[in-house]
């Protein structure tokens, strides 16, 4: 384990992620200052913490390295093009995130060994996927951690069971399956996990990053150093590119997942079955059966490839096939991802209030046959062209609000002009609620029975929500609200 007496070690960002970082690296001797941009009460008063067990604060907006800074630790969401990012950078300190952080203090277990890493990273479907890896390793009986961009920090997984450095007390876990930010991949250099998986590119967060390029260049780290198998969507080329031009462990297989019948050292789908022709003892002649797509849930396309790709990496660390079923069938989905909520006059409402970006919007509304679709908010410099094209024959209608809905409706107007469209117009967070109810409205004007209305905004909430979830929640309670003045009136 890395030794840190004394290292002068800088930590961007006094939240849960760089509280946990800050208190480790105390526990390991380094000298650490914490500082964020931010000196409200509440940065403060979680600030205070990491002064009492020794670190020195800066708050406030100075944007400059601490003289004799070592190392930086930065904490998702500082983008590269920070200040203190370049004046670390030109001075040639390392720059570390989370993850790798926390690669690097990982500590043996009781047999020697370190409890490997399965990575998930992509641009849609990563949290679902570690949802679904998780309840299969529970299945085979293991101890083990969901962790990374889910909201259990790296760090803590990896510290739990050694209190004396920074951890909470406990049994350490046996295995994690981590969620990778391509903020997080983007200041990693040397983990390397037993197997990992990009499951899907498309653009997003292009303004962190600053290009697509970029962008798909961090996620790609997910596959360095890769121990046994390196996952790949092989209906996505560029996931294939990844892998292709990563450095892996000597030994480490390329994987693939499909849903097509599966070739050689591939997850695939036969007759609804799910079909794992990687990790079988003859793979030219047998394929181990993991369940169905029935045991998928929600039973959406992209969902059946979420399954798989989770199957790939569990398989990837020897968990059985009966288990890899057990997990899908004990696999929740999360709340705002293709939820839904309401019929009402044979007309589906559904949240899917996570989809976040174009990509994801795709998804799902290709899940269905006709669409009145619910969209915009915050774009991340997104373009919604191909969305529109792509699906202008299931949408029966569009109903926009949020502060870059034109951008949607530009996009309507150019790819698919006769799409009719209602602009709610881009309020504040105050009217936020009336707004989302004349949306629901507006939807049920244009939906005929059959028909799905769907929150799949394809954009961020938060010009008008703290959220996508209170988006989704504001979605549900005025569908909710219909329905039940409808039962009034009917
Ligand atoms: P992430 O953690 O990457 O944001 P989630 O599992 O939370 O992903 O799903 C986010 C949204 O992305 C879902 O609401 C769904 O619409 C969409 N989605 C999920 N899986 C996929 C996939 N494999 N391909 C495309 N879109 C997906």
């Amino acid at each position: 384990p890395a030794q840190f007496t004394d290292v002068a070690v800088t930590v961007v960002g006094a939240r849960v992620v760089g509280l946990s970082a800050s208190a480790a690296l105390l526990a390991r001797g380094a000298k650490v200052t914490l500082i964020d941009r931010y000196a409200d009460e509440a940065t403060t008063a979680r600030a205070a913490q990491a002064e009492a067990q020794g670190a020195v604060l800066r708050l406030g907006d100075d944007e400059t390295l601490p003289p004799g800074t070592e190392l930086l630790v930065v904490t998702p969401g500082l983008p590269p093009s920070a200040p203190i990012v370049a004046a670390a950078h030109a001075a040639g300190i390392p720059i570390w995130g989370d993850a790798e952080l926390a690669w690097r203090l990982r500590a043996p277990l009781p047999d020697g060994g370190y409890a490997p890493w399965l990575v998930v990273t992509g641009t849609n479907g990563k949290s679902t996927t570690v949802r679904m890896a998780e309840a299969m390793l529970r299945e085979a009986g293991k101890n083990v951690a969901a962790c990374g961009n889910i909201g259990y920090p790296v760090l803590d997984a990896v510290l739990k069971g050694q209190p004396g450095a920074g951890g909470e007390a406990g049994e350490p876990f046996e295995v994690l399956v981590i969620e990778l930010s391509s903020y997080q991949l983007h200041w990693s250099s040397t983990i390397s996990a037993l197997a990992a998986v990009v499951l899907n590119l498309a653009p997003d967060h292009l303004d962190w990053h600053g290009s697509y390029a970029a962008y798909t260049t961090a996620k790609g780290r997910a596959y360095e150093n890769c121990q046994v198998a390196a996952v790949y969507n092989a209906a996505d080329l560029e996931t294939v590119r990844l892998v292709e031009e990563a450095e892996v462990v000597e030994g480490c297989r390329a994987i693939g997942f499909t849903l097509g019948a599966p070739g050689l050292s591939m997850l695939g789908v036969v007759d609804g079955i799910l079909a794992d022709r990687a990790f079988v003892a003859d793979r030219r002649t047998s394929a181990a059966e993991l369940g169905t797509v029935y045991d998928v849930e929600p039973q959406a396309p992209h969902n059946v490839a979420n399954a798989l790709a989770a199957a790939a990496l569990v398989r990837a660390y020897g968990v059985e096939p009966g288990a890899v079923r057990d997990g899908l069938r004990a696999f929740r989905p999360e709340p705002h991802r293709i939820a839904w909520v309401a019929t009402l006059d044979g007309v589906d409402y559904i949240d899917d209030s996570k989809a976040t970006n174009p990509h994801a919007a795709s998804a799902s509304i290709g899940a269905y046959d006709h669409v009145v679709w619910l969209a915009g908010g915050l774009a991340k410099g997104a373009d919604f062209d191909d969305l529109v094209e792509r699906h202008a024959k299931r949408l029966r209608g569009a109903v926009l609000f949020g502060a870059e809905r034109h951008l949607v409706a530009e996009a309507l107007r150019r790819r698919a002009p006769e799409v009719p469209v209602v602009d709610l117009g881009g309020p504040g967070p105050e009217r936020a609620a009336e707004v989302v109810a004349e949306a629901v409205a507006a939807a049920r004007g244009m939906a005929v029975s059959g028909d799905t209305v769907l929150l799949a905004p394809a954009c961020a909430s938060m010009d008008m929500f703290t959220s996508y979830g209170e988006r989704g929640d504001v979605f549900a309670a005025a569908v909710r609200e219909l329905k039940a003045k409808l039962a009034v009136a009917g």
